[in-house]
């Protein structure tokens, strides 16, 4: 059998220019070559984040939690008040990193499945006051997208900050983070920016890198921008600079990653608005097949699933064995993450490079209805590939 395919919501498969890119040897920090890479991959981007020209990306040594708690110390402190947007698991950690920081935390919560919506938003900001509003863009452990564009426009008149954790969405979720007037916007390396995981990545508003000036309390020294800022302009300036060693390996294969998205077409777009549209087809297509094999998704309406994977209900009959029984046929998919409900459903990620590999597609959802079939479950395997290929088009 060919090696196992790794199909859960990140880390996933990555091209063969990003796994040449990772495999040669790590360049110095001060190497030309690195420097290049580096500024490469910071005005790719603000392009790709769709961010004004007077924002600052970041790229750390790090996972999506780091960038998570780069944005909360560098925004906020100690006696300061966030609404939280709740859609799942990574809204509580955000909750988590706020309250640790000393940051009054209020929520706006949806039920399993649902999203808040922006009227649900802008009332909570009408209650009391409020310095940044955080949102994860989409929940990895449902499945569900939140209105973005429209939580955005109903924060703006508030004044607050407005932070979305794009991890399981950048790439793969359309953005426009100038013109929504989204002032952080946070992501990993390892699901549709298409790397293996380290690298934790952020780009931060005019408005946002202001607020650092005014914290009454410093963030911890290694998260802190007022230190990596330098070294972040140098980079694109082509000069070398140092904080702290930068994944170098990392950084380079970012740089072929990030092209890689930009030089994609598909439905007669290009770059990364090219790569939003393949995920949306793959993301129907693959809703197709679950369909035509009987599965339900968790997100409660069609427009709250996410492009970037599938949350999708256990069948009545089966239990939370099918991921092992998916993975004996060499296809990974992912359990259940919300605790209340971890077994109850399971999770398939569609994003980054498979979405241009048809072939690993319709592995996958072959090793679905075979596993359903091992767990006693009869379903219809061809009408499932039939209609995962009707969708593909
Ligand atoms: N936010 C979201 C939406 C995520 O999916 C994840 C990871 N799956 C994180 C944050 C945390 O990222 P990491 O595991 O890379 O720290």
């Amino acid at each position: 059998m060919s090696r196992p395919l790794l199909m859960i919501p990140g880390p996933i498969e990555i091209s063969p220019a990003v796994q040449a890119a990772v495999d040669g040897p790590p360049p110095s920090h001060t190497s030309p070559e690195l420097i290049a890479a580096f500024g490469d991959a910071l005005r790719a981007m603000r392009r790709i984040w769709r961010a004004g020209a007077d924002s600052q990306p970041y790229v750390l040594a790090g996972s999506g939690s780091l960038a998570m708690e780069m944005a909360v110390v560098n925004l906020l402190c100690r006696g300061q008040h966030a609404l939280v947007v709740h859609s799942g698991f990574f809204s509580d950690r955000m909750a988590q990193m706020l309250e640790r920081r000393g940051v009054a935390v209020r929520r706006v919560v949806a039920a399993p499945g649902e999203a808040p919506t922006a009227a649900e938003v802008a009332a909570a900001l009408a209650s009391g006051p409020v310095d940044a509003v955080f949102v994860t863009h989409v929940d990895t452990s449902t499945g569900v997208r939140a209105d973005v564009e429209g939580i955005a426009a109903a924060v703006r008149p508030s004044g607050a900050l407005l932070v979305v954790d794009g991890v399981c969405a950048t790439a793969g979720e359309r953005l426009e983070m100038e013109a929504w007037g989204v002032d952080v916007y946070l992501t990993a390396s390892q699901k549709a920016v298409g790397l293996p995981p380290g690298l934790a990545l952020l780009v931060m508003s005019a408005r946002a890198s202001a607020r650092r000036g005014s914290l009454t309390e410093a963030p911890p020294l290694s998260l802190d921008v007022d230190a990596w800022l330098p070294v972040h302009r140098a980079y694109e300036e082509g000069r070398p600079s140092y904080f702290a060693t930068p994944a170098t390996g990392l950084v380079r294969a970012l740089a072929v990653g990030l092209a890689e998205i930009e030089a994609g077409r598909s439905d007669g777009a290009e770059g990364v608005e090219a790569a939003w549209r393949r995920h949306a087809r793959v993301a129907d297509a693959m809703r197709g097949a679950w369909a035509a094999l009987g599965l339900g998704l968790l997100p409660r309406r069609p427009e709250l699933a996410a492009n970037t994977l599938s949350a999708l209900w256990l069948p009545d009959g089966v239990d939370a064995s099918l991921p092992a029984k998916i993975a004996a046929r060499g296809v990974y998919v992912a359990g259940g993450l919300l605790p209340e409900l971890r077994t109850r459903y399971f999770r398939v990620g569609h994003m980054g490079w498979v979405t241009t590999q048809p072939a690993l597609l319709e592995r996958t959802v072959a090793a679905v209805a075979d596993g359903l079939a091992d767990a006693g479950r009869p379903v219809d395997r061809a009408a499932a590939l039939a209609a995962l290929r009707a969708g593909l088009g």
